[in-house]
């Protein structure tokens, strides 16, 4: 059983080639942003406290995300592509003890490296059409700085556990999936 994280800054690609991933192996995905978006659309209880901080561009507390993330592992039987999760070391130290705790490993860590310039680029293009309310020149901002101090070190965490596979994010979607599926299938 395939569990696999799927990372890069906000507008590397991630929920492209998340639709690809899932696809082809067969896997649940678990997006922690759309959980939280769903939650804010419903107006929960949860959806009315994060709503601020999300049009922000800043991180939700540790504990709100963690908990969705050991529901969706308990409930799955296919293995998880993790999307937007984990966002910080702390929430990556979390995954690997929730993993453990329901008998599974990480498989690896994919990688979509972008230039900076090109991810305010693509996510100004996707603010046109998203209807996200995070998706502003402001906000945008914020993700990426968030992105840089607190997630980054993410990388390194699953480099030195040798799980880190880095894919170049430029160019042709397809190219990218296949760069994608080869790393996964020589692994
Ligand atoms: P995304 O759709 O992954 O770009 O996430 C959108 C927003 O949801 C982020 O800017 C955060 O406010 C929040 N969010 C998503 N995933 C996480 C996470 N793992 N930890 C904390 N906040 C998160």
């Amino acid at each position: 059983m395939k569990n696999i994280v799927i990372f890069g800054a906000p507008g590397a690609g991630k929920g492209t080639q998340s639709d690809f991933i899932v696809e082809r192996y067969g896997l649940t995905h678990i997006s922690t942003g759309d959980l939280l978006r769903r939650e804010i659309a419903d107006k929960t209880e949860l959806g009315l406290r994060i709503k601020d901080i999300m049009d922000a561009g800043q991180l939700v507390s540790d504990d709100i995300v963690v908990e969705m993330i050991d529901n969706a592992i308990a409930r799955d039987d296919k293995g998880i592509l993790f999307d937007g999760f984990p966002r910080n070391v702390a929430q990556a130290e979390i995954l690997d003890q929730l993993l453990q705790k329901h008998g599974r490993t990480l498989t690896c860590m994919i990688r979509l490296d972008v230039p900076r310039e090109e991810l305010i680029r693509r996510m100004l293009e996707r603010a046109k059409v998203s209807g996200r309310s995070d998706d502003n020149e402001e906000t945008i901002k914020n993700r990426l700085v968030e992105y840089e101090n607190k997630t980054l070190p993410v990388a390194s965490y699953y480099a030195k556990q040798n799980k880190e596979v880095k894919i170049n994010g430029l160019g042709d979607i397809k190219r990218i999936s296949e760069d994608i599926a080869n790393a996964i299938e020589t692994l």
